[in-house]
């Protein structure tokens, strides 16, 4: 088989290096927390895929975030759900470093991927290939299909089978059936939600291995809605996922976990189905039950 690429390569050597990163305490990666408040909602922390501990955020003087501790495990759908406006945006751009391009914008805490703090010694675009983002509104460039999906795999040097990258990034965003045959159409003859799985596509195909996605369903009809969770939940045997979303049905239908965000903190972080049927706190369940937001 052909070789299949120095983008592989490239992570691989970057993972090695942020391993060896002596910046990281090793007593930190084996029992985070350990030293430092306990992290609130913390489940078998040692094998997190991302562990956030007390993590506030600012945008100049206003503060969004509020000492934010969360543990999400590798090959899981989590749900970030609550008001408008509660920081569940910001919150996922702290995961890959995003919110670094906000001008004034300032963070404390940590975030740990695979028990190596993100914000140390670490490069932001790295980190962004690494944890990838679909954004809330299916944003194809005016290209073909198949140029989308290679589009960031080529700018890192893939050297590997162009096409059979294209075949299995859209067959794993579930688009293939649909576009085998008019690969190098443009890209903006697609339906709204076929863009939307062409764009996560085009995320899957610089091999990230967790994937943030920001109210991916808002600009999309039912069908097309149906499909993408469908899609998602296809992809967590292998990617970690986390999904913001407003609708708390697509929270129950599509996740394992689900945290529920009011004005800037978490307020409760459980199994979905034990969220949306036993809410431990009142203003989980005042939401949930549609009494504000
Ligand atoms: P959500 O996604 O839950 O609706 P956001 O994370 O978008 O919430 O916003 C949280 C708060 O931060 C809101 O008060 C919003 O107005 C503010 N905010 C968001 N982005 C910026 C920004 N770039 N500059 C200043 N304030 C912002
Ligand atoms: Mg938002």
């Amino acid at each position: 088989m052909a070789d299949r690429t120095s983008t592989t390569e490239t992570v691989k050597k970057e993972a090695r290096e942020l391993e060896h990163d002596s910046t990281v305490s090793p007593r930190l990666i084996e029992k985070p927390g350990n030293g430092s408040p306990p992290p609130s909602p913390v489940r078998d922390s040692a094998k997190a895929k991302i562990q956030v501990n007390n993590l506030n955020f600012w945008y100049g003087t206003k503060q969004v975030l509020r000492n934010i501790s969360m543990s999400i495990k590798a090959n899981e759908v989590t749900a970030f759900i609550g008001p408008s406006g509660c920081g569940k945006s910001t919150f996922l751009r702290c995961l890959n470093r995003m919110n670094d391009l906000v001008p004034n914008s300032h963070i404390e805490g940590e975030v740990l991927i695979d028990g190596r703090n993100i914000y140390q010694n670490a490069d932001p675009v790295m980190v962004r290939r690494r944890i990838g983002m679909v954004f809330q509104k299916p944003n194809p460039f005016p290209k073909t299909i198949y140029q989308n999906v290679i589009w960031g795999a080529a700018i890192n040097g893939y050297k590997g089978d162009k096409d059979e990258l294209v075949e299995r990034c859209l067959r794993q965003a579930a688009l293939w059936d649909e576009v085998k045959d008019r690969l190098h159409d443009n890209a903006y003859g697609l339906s709204g939600g076929q863009q939307q799985r062409l764009c996560i596509a085009r995320t899957l195909a610089v091999q990230p291995d967790v994937i943030l996605m920001d109210e991916p369903a808002s600009a999309l009809d039912p069908i097309a809605t149906a499909k993408l969770e469908e899609t998602i939940r296809d992809l967590k045997s292998r990617y970690t996922i986390i999904i913001v979303t407003h609708n708390m049905q697509q929270a129950s239908r599509v996740s394992d976990t689900t945290a529920f965000f009011y004005l800037g903190e978490l307020v409760e972080m459980s199994e979905t189905e034990a969220l949306f049927t036993r809410p431990r706190n009142q203003r989980t369940e005042d939401y949930i039950t549609g009494r504000f937001g």
